[in-house]
């Protein structure tokens, strides 16, 4: 279930657009907000702020807040974790060799796979999945259809059963940071760290406390309470650890393309009361606006 926010403040700190895997550019997802009553909007594109500067243009032609946005993937017990950055400032020059950084290790990944699966002679392998990937960064799921193309499997569950799957030549561990190396990026640039979508991590509730805990340790500040696609009973749980953890709360869609009728911009749950928003701790705090 989804609810549309208050009208005055309808508040979306997380979504993406062309600039990563969202299928929106960054002036056609800011229209959209817009058009969705959206006041408030970051652009949360995977590893990159490529997309900030044409959102940005696009935002002050609607009169919409655009707070800039990144969401980083990096590792905590071996397993990927995506932190959101929030309301850092983009010109820091750390920042951008950090985000640099990232992508460099993306593709060194991807060059391996292709590399352990250069004996299945298949020509450009590499370029060919990155075409898959609509150009950016190919991962596993790209190089899956680009077997299935080439004939040299039937589909996926077999390309990953055969060499992409665990213990398989292209099965190689993402080469991201650990968790509090891109907490501090975020936060030398200004920022606020929020630990993005917790539940989609599949932890028991323990492990999911234990990284919330770690999180908020090297710095983390802030915990997605309320996403799209999340029973009551999830957002119950996080708006728990939120307020034991001493966390502010954070929303968003994490909307990547429209059509789909649990994802929409700035259609998200309402988070329960007694929480405090990320946004009253933005360097412009965003506040509700005086009852008239
Ligand atoms: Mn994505
Ligand atoms: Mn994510
Ligand atoms: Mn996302």
């Amino acid at each position: 279930m989804t609810i549309p926010q208050d009208p005055h403040l309808c508040i979306d700190l997380h979504c993406h657009s062309t600039a990563s895997d969202g299928a929106l550019s960054p002036a056609e997802l800011v229209e959209r907000a817009a058009s969705c009553g959206v006041t408030h909007l970051s652009l949360t594109d995977h590893d990159t702020i490529a997309g900030l500067a044409q959102a940005d243009a696009a935002a002050r032609a609607k009169g919409i807040m655009l707070i800039p946005g990144v969401e980083l993937s990096c590792l905590w017990k071996s397993r990927t974790i995506h932190i959101v950055g929030l309301d850092f400032d983009p010109e820091t020059d750390g920042f951008r060799k950090a985000l640099e950084h990232q992508n460099d290790n993306r593709w060194a990944r991807a060059r391996l796979i292709a590399d352990r699966l250069a004996k299945l002679g298949i020509d450009d392998l590499l370029a060919k999945a990155s075409e898959v990937a609509g150009g950016d960064v190919p991962g596993r799921p790209h190089f899956a259809k680009v077997l299935i193309e080439a004939g040299v499997v039937r589909n996926a569950a077999q390309a990953f059963k055969r060499y992409l799957g665990n213990g398989k030549p292209g099965d190689v561990k993402a080469f991201w940071p650990e968790l509090p190396e891109v907490v501090r990026w975020i936060t030398e640039a200004g920022g606020i760290a929020v630990l993005a979508h917790p539940r989609k991590y599949q932890l028991t509730a323990t492990k999911l406390r234990e990284l919330t805990a770690d999180f908020r340790r090297a710095g983390g500040r802030a915990i997605e309470v309320s996403t799209s696609g999340q029973s009551s009973g999830d957002m119950g749980f996080l708006a728990e650890l939120c307020r034991k953890e001493k966390l502010l709360a954070s929303q968003g869609s994490d909307f990547h393309f429209p059509g789909a009728p649990w994802c929409e911009l700035g259609r998200i749950m309402k988070m329960p009361d007694g929480l405090e928003p990320v946004w009253h701790s933005f360097r412009r705090p965003v506040l509700n606006p005086a009852p008239v």
